[in-house]
């Protein structure tokens, strides 16, 4: 028979991939994951980041950026950095991009680790293709349509209506997994085989920073050891259910969306 072409997690798939502390844990081997997002013109894209980090389970949360005081009069539990991502301290993976502007410099810095990665928003825009290429631990990229659609240099239509060909092509061209969102978000490796399809959001989801927040809770997935392609199914299925929960049949703010992870994880145990 053919392989199938899309595969959906289910509750008890999701279940048995959350990561759990062992008796003897302590926070560095709960997985450190870095943030670099935000600027001055953007603060709030690094702050929904860490918000969805430090829901996501990883052990502690480092910050390095330019949004640094407003992460820390959210969150003081963040470790915030002055330094760049390569002076940073332990960090088992990295999210970059959101709200970040135009600074390739930290884009590229941290492509260069030897960690994985997750890249949205404008670190999307701003990783040349060959550094996503040539590096020794795995990227998770994940674009909406219209970011899809500038990598790929067609228009954002296209995308839409053949979101399953984009992501893997996009895949293909980065050797990246890239996680395509939408009203369903979709996983796609970049060795071929099925596509993941995630469908457990509500368009309340759509709402400025939700993304931001999805990017953290996927980076805290990967900073704790789970694969790409896990952890990307993971985040998409948790920060789907959290929305739902939150939104209730009504509007949510992205933070919203964070603070109803636990409960959202719970459910899923
Ligand atoms: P971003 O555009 O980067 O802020 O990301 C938006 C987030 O909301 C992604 O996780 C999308 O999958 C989700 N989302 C956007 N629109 C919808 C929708 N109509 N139904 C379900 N989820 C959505
Ligand atoms: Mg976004």
């Amino acid at each position: 028979p053919a392989e199938p072409e899309l595969e959906a997690l289910q509750h008890a798939d999701v279940a048995a991939l959350l990561p759990a502390p062992a008796a003897e844990s302590d926070k560095y081997r709960r997985g450190v994951v870095g943030i670099a997002a935000g600027s001055a013109r953007y603060p709030g894209a690094a702050v929904l980041a860490v918000s969805g980090a430090l829901r996501g389970g990883a052990g502690a949360v480092r910050y390095v950026g330019p949004a640094g005081e407003a992460v820390l009069a959210r969150f003081p539990e963040t470790l915030v950095s002055d330094r760049g991502p390569h002076e940073a301290g332990r960090v088992q993976a990295w999210v970059v991009g959101p709200g970040a502007g135009d600074d390739a410099g930290t884009v590229a810095e941290v492509l260069a680790t030897d960690v994985p990665v997750l890249l949205d928003a404008d670190g999307l825009r701003l990783a040349a293709r060959d550094a996503v290429r040539a590096r020794s631990a795995p990227t998770l990229m994940t674009p909406h349509a219209g970011e899809a659609a500038a990598l790929l240099g067609v228009a954002r239509e296209e995308v839409e209506a053949a979101r399953l060909s984009a992501a893997r092509e996009l895949a293909a061209r980065y050797g990246a997994t890239v996680l395509l969102k939408g009203s369903t978000t979709l996983v796609a490796d970049p060795g071929g085989g099925p596509v993941r399809v995630n469908a457990t959001g509500t368009p309340w989801l759509a709402t400025a920073g939700s993304g931001d927040v999805l990017s953290g809770l996927a980076g805290s997935l990967l900073a704790a050891g789970l694969a790409p392609r896990d952890a990307g199914g993971v985040a998409a299925y948790l920060h789907g259910l959290a929305g739902r929960l939150a939104a209730h049949g009504a509007p949510i703010a992205a933070h919203d969306i964070a603070e109803t992870i636990p409960s959202a994880w719970r459910d899923v145990h």
